[in-house]
C-alpha cells in the first residue's frame, strides 16, 4: 500500500514569522519526526507552500486577512529548514485549498501542518471529496490552528467528515 504523507505550509511565515504562534512551533519537531518516519518507509512526501505576490494586500484573502505573508521567494515563505524536502515534490498554491489533487494518484494519504483551521481541513475535505475510498487521516499532534480552539474545531469537523484524525 502506497501511502502519501501531504505536509501543508510549514513554512517560516506561519511557524514563527508574520502569522506564527507558540502552538505552531511546538509541532516543528514532531513534522520532522513524521517526514523521517514516510523517507525511511520509502515513502511519498508532498509539500504544500502558501504562494502570495506583491499584490497580496488587493486580493480577497488579503482584504480578509490584511497581514503580508509568504509572498514568493521571501524567507517567510520558506518551508522551516528544519524539515527534510529533498527529493519531496512542492506544490505552490495561490489558495487554502489545492483543487489538483485529482490529477494524482493516492492510496492512503495522511496529512499534517498548518494552520489546522484553515489550509489543513481545506485540503483534507477535498481529498475526501476525490478520494472518497481512500484512507485519510489528520495527526493532531503535527498541527496547529490560529489558535488552540479554532484547532479543535477544525479536528472536529474532520471526525465528522469521517477523516480519521490521531
Ligand atoms: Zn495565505
Amino acid at each position: 500500500m502506497k501511502k502519501t504523507l501531504i505536509v501543508v505550509d510549514m513554512q517560516n511565515d506561519f511557524i514563527d514569522m508574520a502569522l506564527g504562534t507558540p502552538e505552531a512551533v511546538k509541532i516543528v519537531p514532531n513534522v520532522k519526526k513524521k517526514i523521517e518516519e514516510y523517507k525511511k518507509n520509502g515513502d511519498e512526501v508532498i509539500f504544500t507552500r502558501d504562494t502570495h505576490h506583491d499584490d497580496y494586500l488587493s486580493t480577497p484573502e488579503g482584504i480578509k486577512l490584511p497581514v503580508v505573508h509568504c509572498i514568493e521567494g521571501s524567507k517567510g515563505w520558506q518551508i522551516s529548514d528544519e524539515l527534510d524536502t529533498e527529493g519531496a515534490k512542492i506544490i505552490n498554491k495561490p489558495n487554502f485549498g489545492w483543487p489538483n489533487w485529482k490529477d494524482g494518484k493516492f492510496e492512503e494519504i495522511e496529512l499534517v501542518g498548518l494552520c489546522t483551521d484553515i489550509c489543513v481541513v481545506s485540503n483534507a475535505l477535498i481529498l475526501k471529496a476525490q478520494f472518497p475510498d481512500i484512507k485519510i487521516s489528520v495527526d493532531s499532534s503535527c498541527c496547529a490552528g490560529v489558535t488552540p480552539a479554532s484547532h479543535e474545531a477544525a479536528l472536529t469537523t474532520m471526525k465528522m467528515c469521517q477523516i480519521d484524525v490521531y
